[in-house]
């Protein structure tokens, strides 16, 4: 089979080991949703669900549009955990989605579906329990739970919270302050009508920090350690030994041409970059079409036979330069890794997000769906 000129490879055993190392990192009764939002952190989506189908509870995902492309590679239970506008509600009860509620008109939407439909809607209860975003706050619970008992074709199956400040700190004093709000608000609910129900309320991040400790949910939503890469280099710090992660994928491609230029010759738009000796170029067919992003310019370097080579000049829509002096041999064709390992060297998402001042999430969220994927096994 020839090699697409640029792909996205994803190693379905770095998954698999990521998933069962959190498996024996957690508690046992946890259930695991791997979370495959954003193409799955842009590891694409459905390539993702089939490798790992059978090593998780649940999938989680932000929206219907996910959710109908999910739908054509699993039944798996899946949790929606972003906003369905009420007119896409019926087709994702139909698709069997749970989904997370936070308003009583669209709770009750979902009743009057239940019983059109002839069955239950699992919601989920997200309590905004300080991170100030979606959910809804402790002080309206009580009326809540009093409407929802009252709705009998929907079901209940827990309440969910999420952390707002763990990865860019170790200074635990707002998730603490958050398990207890949480807790509290679970309370109200197990009180009015919902005596059993579940709890949930870690990502990656709280996964590490606080599951088996403070906190013994039912369900753990990993994403970002699913695709072996940490929340934060504290946390990588603080718990690299106990839990081995290892990155899921590689961006390769394959060098369009390679020349040598003259000193004192410009490289690329803006002119921002003169070469001051004679320099061997390469030119890698991507660019920020592709997902990468413009501010590489100058910024950072690619891998070619296991060795670093300096970006030079800016990054455009579809290609961008590289200094190939120091490595001999280049020839049109050769393979070229943005992202990943090669030989004994690596390029991490990280190390992308620290040059251009992001996170890995959004170094590998970001590259683009029309990139092919290669599932390597
Ligand atoms: C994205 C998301 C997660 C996953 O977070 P990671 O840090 O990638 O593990 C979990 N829960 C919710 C509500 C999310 O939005």
């Amino acid at each position: 089979m020839t090699k697409p000129l640029s792909y996205i490879e994803i190693s379905k055993s770095a998954l698999i080991s990521n998933l069962v190392n959190f498996r024996r990192f957690l508690p046992s009764q946890s259930r695991l949703a791997a979370v495959i939002k954003g193409n799955a952190y842009g590891h694409g989506q459905n390539e993702v669900a089939k490798a790992i189908e059978k090593h998780v509870d649940y999938f989680q995902l932000d929206g219907i549009e996910e959710l109908r492309q999910l739908r054509q590679v699993t039944k798996k239970p899946v949790l929606i955990l972003g906003y369905v506008q009420p007119a896409d509600l019926e087709e994702a009860v139909r698709l069997n989605a749970e989904l997370g509620i936070y308003d009583i008109s669209i709770a009750k939407k979902l009743n009057t579906l239940g019983k059109k439909l002839r069955k239950k809607p699992k919601v989920h209860i997200k309590i905004d329990a300080y991170l100030g975003r979606q959910g809804i706050l402790p002080t309206g619970i009580l009326k809540f739970a009093k409407i929802l008992r009252t709705l009998k074709h929907i079901e209940v199956v827990s309440a969910y919270s999420h952390f707002a400040n763990i990865e860019d700190t170790v200074d635990d004093t707002h998730a603490r302050k958050q398990i207890e709000t949480f807790e509290n608000a679970v309370e109200i609910l197990r009180a009015n009508g919902f005596e059993k129900i579940q709890t949930h309320m870690s990502a990656t991040s709280g996964a590490l920090v606080f599951e088996g400790r403070e906190l013994r949910s039912q369900i753990v939503r990993i994403g970002i350690g699913l695709y072996g890469l940490w929340p934060s280099e504290a946390l990588e710090k603080k718990y690299s030994k106990k839990l081995k992660l290892t990155p899921v994928m590689r961006l390769v491609t394959h060098v369009a041409q390679v020349k040598e230029l003259p000193p004192g010759h410009t490289v690329g738009y803006g002119l921002t970059f003169t070469t001051w000796r004679k320099t061997r170029i390469a030119v890698i067919p991507l660019g920020y079409s592709d997902g990468l992003d413009r501010r590489m310019t100058n910024n950072g370097n690619v891998l070619i036979q296991g060795k670093r080579c300096p970006i030079i000049g800016r990054v455009a829509m579809n290609m961008f330069v590289v200094d190939v002096t120091r490595v001999p041999n280049v020839r049109a064709n050769d393979e070229f890794i943005i992202i990943g390992k090669q030989k004994n060297e690596t390029i991490s998402a990280e190390e992308i997000a620290k040059n251009i001042d992001t996170i890995n999430y959004e170094i590998t969220t970001r590259l683009s769906p029309l990139l092919p994927k290669i599932l390597k096994k």
